[in-house]
């Protein structure tokens, strides 16, 4: 079973997180900058007491994740559909959530993810298999006439560890795991009116230590001294302040050191609507830690 005091930590980074977003809801607008509403979501998560866990992702219209503006980033929400996915830790106990705010118009779409988060939900219990949520995710999606993304997943979360074992599928797979009581995972179906299947594209903004080594160069050995307190959790590049940025962290994603996550698009441009909570998986049910 869990400990107390670690379900305390989990409630309050939920707490702080289901605030937060509340908040940041409300910023969202046509003319407002994706960095104002970002730089605003990771202030209000450390005035609260929190951490952020990984850069706030704004992604919009065919983006479905890993969109995180850039220091100077002057681009402005427009009619979108826009997905606001936000972490906080505690102490490393990670609460992980997402929400569609839609300026584009697509409501039906944006209630087939959250219709498909709550029908999850509902199943979850020690016992449940993964398989099982996957179903459920992708038959709720399918009443809408919208297709799930097929290669993104929920996961589980473990401390200062954003994408753990096991996943939780948005689609029907073969194989699923058996859930067990203390189990923390996030489930966040994607909806989409496209193929049903994203791709990496561009240029990242966000970065995570995959293994460290040591390395030589002064610079490198600097800037992993600046991101040594992410530990193994995504950073955006903006938070990072150090000369030649850029060459620094190529050397040390080829070094195999850093790994980048650039944008994740729908291959055929369609539109996404994601719904996420990170739930505590119990004997006979869900705690919904991030609501
Ligand atoms: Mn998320
Ligand atoms: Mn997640």
């Amino acid at each position: 079973m869990m400990d107390v005091e670690v379900i305390e930590k989990y409630r309050k980074a939920g707490k702080i997180l289901a605030e937060v977003r509340t908040e940041a809801v409300k910023k969202v607008k046509p003319g407002v900058p994706l960095l104002e509403v970002a730089e605003f979501v990771e202030a209000l998560i450390k005035e609260r007491g929190g951490v952020p866990a990984f850069p706030c992702n704004i992604s919009r219209n065919d983006e479905a994740a890993h969109s995180t503006p850039s220091a100077n980033d002057a681009t402005v929400f427009d009619e979108d559909m826009v997905k606001l996915d936000i972490g906080v830790h505690v102490d490393g106990y990670i609460a992980d959530t997402a929400i569609t705010v839609d300026l584009s118009e697509n409501p039906e779409l944006v209630k087939a993810s959250e219709a498909a988060l709550k029908n999850a939900i509902e199943i979850v219990h020690a016992g449940t298999s993964t398989a099982e949520i996957g179903d459920v995710i992708e038959k709720t999606i399918n009443e809408f006439d919208y297709k799930p993304v097929a290669n993104l997943t929920g996961h589980g979360l473990d401390r200062y560890v954003q994408h753990a074992a096991p996943s939780i599928p948005n689609r029907h797979v073969e194989q699923g795991v058996i859930l067990k009581a203390g189990d923390v995972i996030a489930i966040e179906p994607f909806a989409t009116n496209g193929a049903g299947h994203v791709h990496e594209s561009g240029t990242a903004e966000i970065y995570r230590v995959e293994r460290l080594k040591p390395v030589r160069l002064p610079a490198a050995r600097q800037l992993l001294k600046e991101i040594e307190k992410y530990k193994m959790l995504p950073f955006a590049k903006r938070w990072l302040h150090h000369a030649r940025l850029d060459f620094t962290l190529n050397k040390l994603e080829a070094m195999g050191i850093l790994r980048s996550y650039p944008v994740l698009r729908e291959d055929s441009g369609g539109l996404i609507s994601q719904a996420e909570h990170t739930v505590i998986v119990e004997e006979g049910g869900c705690q919904i830690i991030s609501r």
